[in-house]
């Protein structure tokens, strides 16, 4: 009998067991059986094999409608040519040389058909396919009749599958596993269980690979859900729960310090949301326990702020502030923005300091030798109370006097291991993250789960909205003149235009290395697209055409760091009207000078990275503009999708429909897993599954913090962070 660690060379014959580990890497019972089926066909209704595109990978249920065999023309040997239906379309299967294929091949019999689409004269083609033909109840002559029947009920599993193995191969080693497979011990605690009503695991496991009928799927897959949430969740409330309960420096609030002397004055009244923020960060500084928060909050929400105040009131009580930015341009312009915003307060040991004061010391690679040992020095005697760097600033082994908050920008990967790295630095120094992507709250709990979450939702007022409209450049030309009219316009009255495009260009159509890719789309035909637009083709076009005698310039992630901060330096003082560039504005680049953006390709970018890009005009007083240069036609998912993206400024909203459409952008094509690690858990449909198991996991790790008491969730909590580590190294 077998268990869910068994290996499967016990269960199947070698050479299978060989062919799963290597082509699906399956390796034990329990990996086979949470193998679960992509899809389920019914036995009565047939693929729609209208939407088949070439180059699929597909799997198709179909019947045979005729079949054929002539020779072959210029070589010996024969070609089997069949047609199977869907009752509406056809799809053609070709097989040279395999005529022992035609005694299977039965008109009027229903199979399962697995090969990748081709066109051949017009006609879409499977060439050799994989092939089995379905057994039915009443004339029960099917291959394989009286071994294990791989297809037992009337849902039809189709599982993720590889050339090597198809899915009726794994449909029948699952049969096989499940008839020698005993009880297993459940990781859902029983009370849960009946709680919620669900399945217990054996259950479960059968039913999702031999589903009586859709409403049993249904419940096994939900139970089966709860086995991906739960043990995540309780991972988190043990961090949640080791975290409060690690000794900290509390860094109260001095009643005439730096904070106080700092918002005195603050040339603008905080927003509510920032206020509502700074109260929370000042109480848990003033903890004996560090905390461990995430700051959402838009580009120009006032995250800043937020942080500075937080790292003033830790200098004032006598501590140390670091602020760590992912690349060093970023951290060179956190230093000069956090210097500015103090100003006197900020100069201590200078002519003009204010009193009290202290010192921004930046502290990066780039700097010289002798700027750098005495920004060195002043971190580790503690002349300076805000220290400015990259992530390199800690693992480097820079000597703080008496660090007491790390705040973290723009860092959308942190991960726990970087935290806990983070940690060890000083005596558990408070964290605060600050990320400018809005989250939605399902990927919060489940991505930074350990933190506790605020987000700032309201821009400061008296920002100048961002206008946004989609240029439709192929039905509408004119739109398009009149877009670079705009900008011709927005610069004749002083101001600033970039010009984004999705790739770089210049040496042919190779990816750009750099810069993250514009999310590849999936609900479109790749076929017979032109490439992207790219930065190095546009620039000379807008030069010597729309935008002649206007001054540009090109900004991209392939260029020398000098040039990169020559460019960026010209722009930010002006001397540069244009700036052609990739998505490297999307991050940090703050000129509020530049009032309009017009993305190119616009239809080549995710949601949430247009929203992004276009946070980069409107930051000054003037309005902005954003304008969605596209192709795609109306009605098409992508011209919706843009067309989302100009409707509303609320990134929280347009985060939630990003997610929905990565998630559902798999229809019939195979292939297209380990988007995340869970298997059928959707952090779009089981926001409420997920939120559930949130709660039921603080209640049981409150009670129990090692899960003694519930040896089988234990041993999924363990199992993983187990795999997390593993990830963890691997990626590292
Ligand atoms: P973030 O870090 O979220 O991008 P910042 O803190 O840098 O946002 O703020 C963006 C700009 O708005 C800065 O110039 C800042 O001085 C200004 N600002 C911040 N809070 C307010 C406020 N409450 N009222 C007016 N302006 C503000
Ligand atoms: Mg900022």
């Amino acid at each position: 009998m077998a268990g869910l660690d068994t290996a499967l060379t016990d269960v199947l014959g070698g050479k299978t067991a060989a062919a799963l580990a290597k082509s699906l890497d399956l390796e034990t019972v329990g990996d086979l059986l949470r193998h679960y089926p992509r899809r389920y066909d019914e036995r009565g209704e047939l693929t729609d094999l209208a939407h088949l595109r070439p180059g699929d990978q597909v799997t198709v249920l179909a019947e045979v409608r005729k079949v054929r065999r002539r020779p072959m023309r210029n070589r010996r040997g024969s070609i089997i040519e069949a047609v199977v239906t869907d009752g509406r379309g056809t799809l053609t299967l070709t097989f040279f040389n395999q005529p022992w294929r035609e005694r299977d091949l039965v008109v009027g019999r229903r199979g399962l058909f697995a090969g990748k689409v081709t066109v051949f004269n017009r006609t879409r083609q499977l060439n050799s396919p994989d092939f089995r033909i379905l057994g039915d109840a009443a004339l029960d002559d099917g291959p394989g009749g009286g071994e294990v029947e791989e297809f037992a009920g009337a849902l039809i599993p189709v599982y993720p599958a590889s050339a090597a193995v198809p899915t009726w191969t794994i449909a029948r080693c699952v049969a096989l596993a499940l008839e020698v497979f005993d009880p297993p011990a459940d990781p859902l605690p029983a009370g849960l269980r009946a709680r919620h009503r669900l399945m217990d695991l054996d259950t479960a496991l059968r039913s999702v690979h031999r589903p009586a009928d859709r409403g049993v799927l249904t419940a096994a897959r939900t139970r089966l859900k709860w086995d991906e949430a739960l043990p995540l969740q309780a991972v988190l409330a043990q961090r949640r729960l080791a975290a409060a309960a690690r000794p900290g420096t509390a860094r109260p609030a001095r009643p005439h310090g730096l904070l106080a002397a700092f918002d005195a004055q603050l040339p603008f009244e905080l927003t509510s949301g920032q206020r509502e923020v700074g109260a929370v960060l000042a109480a848990e500084l003033d903890s004996p326990h560090p905390m461990h928060r995430l700051l959402q909050g838009e580009v120009g929400s006032g995250k800043t702020v937020c942080a500075l105040r937080a790292m003033l009131q830790v200098v004032d009580a006598g501590g140390q502030a670091a602020l760590l930015a992912p690349t060093e341009v970023l951290a060179a312009q956190h230093a000069r923005s956090l210097r500015a915003l103090l100003g006197p307060l900020g100069r201590a040991g200078e002519l003009d300091a204010a009193e009290p004061a202290t010192r921004v010391a930046l502290l990066t690679g780039a700097l010289p030798a002798g700027a750098r040992r005495q920004a060195q020095a002043e971190v580790a005697s503690g002349a300076a109370g805000i220290v400015v760097g990259t992530h390199a600033l800690l693992s480097e082994g820079v000597d703080f006097a008496d660090l007491g908050l790390v705040v973290v920008d723009e860092q959308h990967r942190f991960g726990v291991e970087q935290r806990d790295a983070l940690r060890s630095k000083g005596d558990s120094p408070h964290v605060l993250v600050m990320t400018a992507t809005p989250i939605p709250r399902t990927v919060a709990i489940t991505v930074y789960g350990d933190l506790e979450v605020s987000a700032l939702r309201e821009l400061p007022h008296g920002r100048s909205p961002i206008a946004t409209s989609v240029v439709p450049a192929g039905e509408k030309p004119a739109w398009l003149e009149r877009a670079w009219q705009r900008i011709r316009e927005e610069v004749a009255a002083g101001h600033q235009a970039y010009v984004v495009c999705p790739r770089i260009g210049g040496d042919g159509s190779e990816p750009d290395a750099v810069d993250e890719q514009p999310r590849p789309d999936e609900d479109e035909d790749e076929d017979g697209r032109r490439a992207p637009l790219a930065v190095l083709d546009v620039e000379p076009m807008l030069a010597s055409g729309p935008l002649a005698g206007l001054r540009l310039d090109v900004l991209h992630g392939r260029l020398p760091t000098e040039d990169k901060d020559r460019v960026m330096r010209a722009f930010a003082a002006g001397e540069l009207q244009v700036l052609v560039a990739t998505t490297v504005v999307e991050v940090g680049v703050d000129v509020p000078n530049a009032t309009v953006m017009a993305v190119l390709d616009a239809d080549r970018f995710g949601i949430s990275q247009l929203h992004q890009l276009r946070g980069r005009v409107g930051r000054g007083s003037a309005p902005g503009l954003c304008l969605l240069v596209t192709d795609s036609p109306v009605g098409t998912p992508a011209r919706d999708r843009l067309a989302a993206v100009a409707s509303t400024l609320d990134g929280f909203e347009l985060a939630e429909l990003d997610l929905e459409q990565r998630r559902e952008g798999q229809v019939l094509g195979e292939a297209q897993s380990g988007r995340s690690s869970f298997k059928l858990l959707s952090l779009v449909k089981d926001r409420e599954l997920i939120t559930t198991a949130r709660a039921e996991a603080a209640v049981l790790v409150e009670a129990d913090p090692d899960l003694a008491g519930q040896p089988g969730l234990a041993a999924a909590v363990a199992e993983l962070v187990e795999r997390e580590r593993a990830d963890f190294l691997e990626k590292g």
